[in-house]
């Protein structure tokens, strides 16, 4: 299909297509069999703080030897370790609605899909999900809609200040990202009036050919549309945008190329890169049809992080549910930033009991890590991760924080460091069973000793303690 900028009122001549499938194709293809001086260099021009260049992505992609992906892995690990250190940022996704008006062969809640009941959440239901949300300390969500009229600007819009309006005796909602169909200019500044902060669209697989495969009816079909989705909105004012690809349904790398490839354009247009890049893997879905021939196996899906980690160091990487317990925790340490916990799928489960959650619809993929957010973070601070809710750069309109944390020296320790200790602080006032609590203190001293700041440590203590009397919200 061909991409008509009058059709969608586009204005702004960047937004064109920008993927090219033969570019990527020679790069993978020029790189092959790379030497391990090749490799190291490439990681060291990483851990100097350096984005990579698709000609280096291909590279630290086709080493394949097991010695070269271990390099690429330690490579991967020293830079998450030495520039963002051991925080984790929880999130947690709410369901708003399956209707769904396209038919994505991999999603149960595509319109052919007649085992899916379809069902919107209304206001009153929102609230009680939300509420039960913040009942186990969640500060932020991304709300996920399915593609339908319903689901247009005004109605996201509404949703998103429903969200931001529950408060539920301490708890309220801080940050609410949107994962939704892509919008018009106007429709993206509809929605950036209700103050989200990231709005994400994946592409799925940037490879056309096989898009047109798995997208076969609705306006998801058009390729070049969801390709530059996100160009309209950086055109509306929405700088804070979120990119991915659905591993499995073409070559990964493929994808990872052309990842990083989106990463570029919006730099080279916008002077800012995109806020988060996910990687979802295909997982089952009431009816799945894919092709076994893409799906990435864990090994490979370990390479994809740490390479990604190396080629953009600077975008926050995000890992969900989707994924079990033990790829989650073996891939945390490779350059994750945000991890959902507690997360249900099924609509209406977070304020459902355990006999009505029986009842309810059937989910539109399976996740496979069904611990509970206070079962994640104890396991974090079991392993020395600072979990985080920290908002305060979204709050304080510091936009592009990944950005900071990566670039002006000094900036996690100032900020991202002790607002995490903030967090926690007040997760444990509020929300952690007892067992936890001892040893959320004990990593949050730990912490505070490794600032070797005695200034910021009086001001550190000096929030701590409001917050133990009953002040919420402080971040610096
Ligand atoms: N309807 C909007 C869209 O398609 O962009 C947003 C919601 S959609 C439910 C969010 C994401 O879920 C999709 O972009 C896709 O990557 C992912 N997804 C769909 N089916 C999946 C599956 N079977 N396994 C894993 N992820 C899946
Ligand atoms: Fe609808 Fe999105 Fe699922 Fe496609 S991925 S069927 S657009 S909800």
């Amino acid at each position: 299909m061909k991409f008509s900028p009058e059709k969608y009122k586009i204005k702004d001549e960047r937004m064109q297509p920008f993927i090219d499938i033969e570019e990527i194709e020679n790069f993978l293809e020029e790189t092959k069999n790379p030497s391990e001086e090749e490799v190291k260099r490439i990681i060291a021009k990483s851990l100097d703080k350096n984005r990579l260049n698709l000609r280096e992505t291909a590279t630290l992609i086709n080493a394949n030897s097991p010695d070269l992906v271990t390099l690429i892995k330690n490579g991967a690990r020293e830079l998450k370790e030495k520039v963002y250190g051991n925080r984790i940022v929880l999130f947690a996704p709410l369901y708003i609605g399956n209707k769904c008006k396209n038919n994505c062969l991999y999603c149960g809640f595509r319109s052919s899909n007649k085992d899916a009941q379809r069902k919107t959440l209304t206001d009153p239901e929102i609230v009680k999900e939300i509420e039960a949300l913040e009942d186990n300390g969640q500060k932020r969500l991304i709300l996920v809609y399915g593609e339908h009229d319903a689901y247009n600007p005004e109605y996201i819009a509404h949703t998103v200040r429903l969200a931001y309006g529950v408060k539920k005796g301490r708890g309220e909602i801080r940050r609410v990202n949107i994962n939704a169909a892509p919008l018009d200019i106007e429709g993206f500044r509809t929605v950036q009036r209700a103050g989200i902060g990231t709005y994400q669209v994946f592409q799925e697989t940037y490879h056309e050919p096989s898009y047109a495969k798995y997208h076969l009816a609705g306006p998801k079909k058009d390729y070049n549309f969801r390709l530059t989705s996100l160009d309209r909105a950086q055109e509306a004012g929405l700088d804070d945008v979120g990119i991915g690809a659905l591993f499995g349904l073409y070559d990964w790398k493929f994808e990872v190329m052309a990842l990083v490839r989106h990463t570029n354009h919006f730099e080279a247009c916008y002077n800012v890169g995109p806020h988060t890049i996910s990687f979802p893997r295909i997982k089952d879905a009431s009816g799945l049809k894919v092709e076994e021939k893409y799906i990435v196996n864990d090994d490979e899906f370990v390479r994809i992080i740490a390479i990604l980690r190396l080629a953009v160091p600077y975008t926050g990487l995000i890992l969900t549910a989707r994924e079990t317990a033990q790829v989650r925790d073996e891939v945390i340490s490779f350059g994750v930033s945000q991890i959902d916990g507690g997360t249900k799928l099924e609509l209406g489960s977070y304020s459902a009991s355990q006999n009505e959650e029986q009842n309810l619809n059937k989910e539109q993929f399976a996740i496979n890590d069904t611990r509970s957010l206070g079962e994640i973070i104890e396991e974090l601070i079991d392993k020395q991760f600072l979990p985080s809710f920290c908002t305060a750069c979204y709050r304080l309109g510091r936009t592009g924080e990944h950005f900071m944390e990566f670039s002006v020296p000094g900036f996690i320790k100032r900020f991202c460091t002790p607002n995490a200790i903030l967090t926690l602080t007040e997760y444990l006032v509020d929300y952690a069973k007892p067992e936890v609590v001892q040893k959320g203190w004990e990593l949050i001293e730990k912490e505070i000793k490794n600032l070797n700041d005695p200034k910021l440590e009086v001001q550190i203590r000096e929030k701590m303690d409001k917050i133990k009397n009953g002040e919420r919200d402080l971040y610096f």
